[in-house]
């Protein structure tokens, strides 16, 4: 694992902590240093990052309180607070 993908996954896990402490803005501080960091070093972001983050706002979302999920033909679809959707397929 190289230094910029061990920092993403340090942000990240800080970010969901922030969360979890409901410090939604340093939670969104940390998503967007993570974005930035993989961005430069051209790394993808992880699926677990991209699935709790808002494209649209940054947000660490948490189901129930800053993020709804639905199930819907297939899909899941998850709409932040600011209102951006995202769906993705079922996971086996
Ligand atoms: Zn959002």
């Amino acid at each position: 694992m190289t230094v910029a993908a061990e920092r993403i996954d340090r942000l990240h896990e800080l970010a969901r902590a922030a969360a979890a402490d409901g410090d939604t803005d340093r939670a969104r501080y940390y998503v967007r240093l993570a974005r930035r960091i993989a961005e430069r070093n051209r790394l993808a972001l992880p699926r677990e990052f991209r699935r709790f983050t808002c494209d649209a706002c940054d947000a660490y979302l948490r189901p129930g309180r800053n993020a709804r999920v639905r199930t819907r033909d297939g899909h899941v679809v998850i709409t932040c607070d600011c209102g951006a959707q995202a769906r993705y397929p079922y996971e086996e």
